[in-house]
């Protein structure tokens, strides 16, 4: 059962710090109370308050975290049914499937593939995250696959597949420190499989050949001490996966029910020999809680609006992507160089600085924190007045980069340039264009003011 804010309050030292970040102890039981911080930010709770806290406000979804350093992947950690009702935490993981029996040319072009197809939209770079590397019932070619992969795909999280417990364990140890999750689990080997996850420390991946039998397999994990899992109802069609998903989540959410609270892997690469139809079935089973989705390759016209939904449904809606508040030099500029100024949402950032970059005026854009809203919103909310940008030019430093001290305001911020040049006496204030598709005309015509 959840505890509240004041329980948790209630085990805290009240030192009231801020050593978490956070400035009392009561705001800092609330935030871990809703799940929006994290109990080991305190660095005086004792242990035995740590772990009844944090078993009480776990996820009922549990947090997997899969391989290491740049080939991390973390899935789970979900608390609702629904984006709008708070957020999903975890993007669904987008794996390539391998077989060890599987010639090398074709291998090959998936390592390949997977390198080289990386996406970047609004300053966030996207691909595919994870290669499942299946057993053939030869360890060896299975082992030497394992290497391969690892060597070759730096950025990939791995899964391996094999109902041999030995044979995991020898592809498991060429994995290094990149844990990775060993799939294969059943009611036949659970207590094997559960030997070798506490053995090296890695998440196990739980296959039934139903939901039930699922739950019975989990169930004996729990019951073995395992706690990290990824779960497979073994249903092998679209209508069977999602229905099944959608019943493991609300037990999971609504009932807290444990075997059943752990991401779901599932495999679009066996319901269809078709590639297309695979990224549809994948692109249905990512927006109803699929922890990861199995494809047999990826090529860009499937991977691209994967990435692109994956995007859509993980961002949290309540948070705007945001860049940093500084001065971003675009092309490099020197001191003759036009200042421009706008704010700190990312898409603004992310079309105002290619449109700069497309006239090829190298130019000195500042970036002023407006909380992620946009120019009008921003001034409109009193985050992006004279008063505010004032301070935040003087204090940037840019006076000291340019021998001109001109400054050009988004053409929407025109009703403010009185107040500004009274903020910035040493300034001359220009009004930009209102659209940035006007920019590079504007700066291709810019001379600093006389
Ligand atoms: S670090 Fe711990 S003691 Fe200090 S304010 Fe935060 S919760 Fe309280």
């Amino acid at each position: 059962m959840a505890l509240t804010g004041i329980q948790i309050l209630k085990m805290l030292p009240k030192k009231n710090c801020g050593e978490c970040s956070i400035p009392t102890c009561l705001a800092f039981a609330m935030k871990v109370a809703a799940g929006q911080t994290e109990i080991e930010e305190c660095p005086y709770v004792s242990d035995e308050a740590k772990a009844t806290i944090g078993e009480a406000s776990a996820p009922p979804i549990r947090t997997i975290k899969i391989g290491s350093g740049e080939a991390e992947f973390v899935s789970g950690g979900e608390t609702c049914l629904f984006r709008h009702e708070k957020r999903f935490e975890n993007q669904t993981g987008i794996a390539i499937l391998m077989s060890a029996d599987e010639d090398a040319a074709s291998i090959d072009g998936k390592i390949e593939r997977f390198n080289a197809m990386v996406y970047e939209r609004v300053g966030v770079y996207m691909r595919a995250n994870l290669v499942a590397l299946k057993d053939t019932g030869d360890a060896g070619a299975f082992t030497a696959l394992t290497e391969k992969v690892i060597e070759k795909l730096p950025k990939a999280a791995v899964i391996l597949m094999s109902e041999n417990v030995d044979t995991l364990k020898a592809a498991a140890q060429a994995c290094g420190d990149r844990t990775p999750i060993l799939y294969g689990a059943t009611t036949e080997n659970s207590a094997a499989f559960a030997d070798l996850a506490k053995e090296l420390n890695a998440p196990l991946g739980a296959k039934g050949k139903n939901l039930d039998d699922l739950v019975e397999v989990s169930g004996k994990l729990l019951e073995a001490g395992v706690k990290d899992m990824v779960i497979d109802t073994g249903a092998r069609t679209m209508r069977g996966a999602l229905e099944d998903n959608i019943v493991a989540r609300r037990s999971a959410v609504k009932e807290k029910y444990k075997p059943l609270g752990f991401p779901t892997i599932t495999f679009p690469c066996e319901m269809t020999d078709d590639l297309m139809m695979e990224a549809m079935i994948a692109s249905i089973l990512m927006a109803k809680y699929a922890g990861i989705v199995v494809l047999s390759d990826i090529q860009g016209d499937v991977l691209f609006p994967l990435l692109l939904e994956q995007l859509n449904i993980f961002t949290d809606p309540q948070r705007p992507m945001v860049v940093q508040e500084d001065i971003y030099p675009i092309t490099g500029p020197d001191e003759n160089s036009p200042v421009l100024i706008t704010c700190n949402f990312s898409l603004t950032y992310f079309i105002v600085s290619g449109e700069i970059e497309g006239s090829k005026v190298p130019s000195w854009l500042l970036i002023k924190d407006t909380e992620g809203l946009s120019v009008l919103t921003a001034w409109a909310a009193g985050k992006f007045g004279a008063d505010l940008i004032a301070q935040f030019v003087n204090k940037s430093g840019i006076g000291d980069k340019v021998k001109h001290h001109e400054l050009i305001i988004p053409g929407y911020l025109a009703t403010i340039k009185g107040e500004l040049e009274e903020e910035l006496p040493d300034w001359t204030i220009t009004i930009g264009p209102r659209e940035a598709g006007h920019l590079p005309a504007f700066l291709k015509d810019w001379k600093p003011a006389a």
